[in-house]
């Protein structure tokens, strides 16, 4: 229902596709070619990779020649892989075809490499992956986005000053992909000699951030799994509430009245969320901003 909804209405088939037996991760855009977004490879069509994090399939791809991604976002799955990215990339802010079909993309801030792809074809459709600001995406007619902060007490301002001013002789637990280059930069900038862990230090490397390896540092950056084999002063750096360490907020993402704003700012007819926790409220908020909203799980599933 949802699925023909779009398709009557936008000129483009959302669905869950099954394949192989199982319902694959997120969604495809049927235009004239499928179009797998943050999801396992597939065997026919094009896999769109919006960045590097687990949960959004890209390391599921390394072996797909018809996967795309931004260059940083590959650069970021071979430091965490060690294989080599088969598919192919472009610049974020570049505009590409595939099949024919034409797409810009556009850059969402939520970590190096993130990108959104705009395609312009009977209607306006922007896909958007994560997202940290959304001041530099188009307008659309169809918003494909995620809600990972999607109820309304998930507000939060972050406390960047707090970083610079406890990193002296603190440990910080930060998410390896995304959180730690964006800390690396501002401790940097701030002139902290950081080091990291080898896993969090590998993926600066790839991307040209210079923290160091040992440890002699002023401030050292570890994953949050490895913050209970450190002691001293330490910090969780997140807007998560779940971790019992003291807590820096920090997020890569939009907190819920940031979803809001999106939505006004990108001015869809219709959004569709694919990613995160959207709750009942955020719905109805959107409805009545004359919005309309479908979830993944009101997708139609198609074997393929
Ligand atoms: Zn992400
Ligand atoms: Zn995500």
């Amino acid at each position: 229902m949802n699925s023909l909804f779009i398709l009557e209405n936008y000129g483009f088939l959302p669905f869950r596709r099954i394949e192989k037996g199982k319902v694959r991760v997120h969604l495809t855009l049927r235009f004239n070619t499928d179009f797998h977004i943050d999801s396992s490879s597939s065997s026919y069509g094009y896999n769109l990779i919006t960045h590097a994090h687990t949960d959004h399939y890209g390391q599921n791809n390394m072996r797909n020649p018809n996967a795309i991604a931004s260059k940083e976002t590959a650069s970021i799955l071979e430091a965490t892989t060690s294989r080599e990215f088969s598919g192919s990339v472009f610049e974020v802010g570049e505009n590409i075809e595939v099949d024919g079909l034409k797409m810009k993309t556009y850059p969402t801030e939520h970590i190096y490499g993130s990108s959104a792809f705009f395609i312009e074809s009977e209607s306006r459709v922007l896909v958007t992956g994560d997202v940290k600001n959304y001041s530099k995406l188009p307008k659309c007619d169809v918003l494909v986005t995620e809600a990972t902060y999607g109820n309304p007490e998930d507000i939060f301002e972050e406390e960047i000053e707090k970083v610079v001013d406890e990193a002296k002789h603190s440990t910080y637990g930060v998410y390896p992909i995304g959180k730690a280059q964006r800390i690396a930069e501002i401790l940097n900038r701030a002139g902290y000699y950081v080091s990291a862990e080898p896993k969090i230090h590998k993926i600066c490397n790839s991307l040209g951030i210079n923290v160091e390896n040992g440890d002699e540092a002023d401030v050292k950056l570890v994953s949050p799994r490895s913050l209970q084999n450190t002691w001293g002063r330490r910090y969780i750096l997140t807007a998560q509430r779940f971790y019992w360490y003291p807590r820096i907020v920090v997020s890569d993402h939009l907190d819920y009245n940031g979803i809001v704003g999106m939505i006004e700012h990108c001015n869809p007819e219709h959004v569709i969320f694919y990613h995160g926790k959207p709750s009942n409220r955020l719905c109805e908020e959107i409805k009545c901003m004359g919005v309309g909203v479908t979830l993944l799980q009101q997708l139609e599933r198609i074997r393929v």
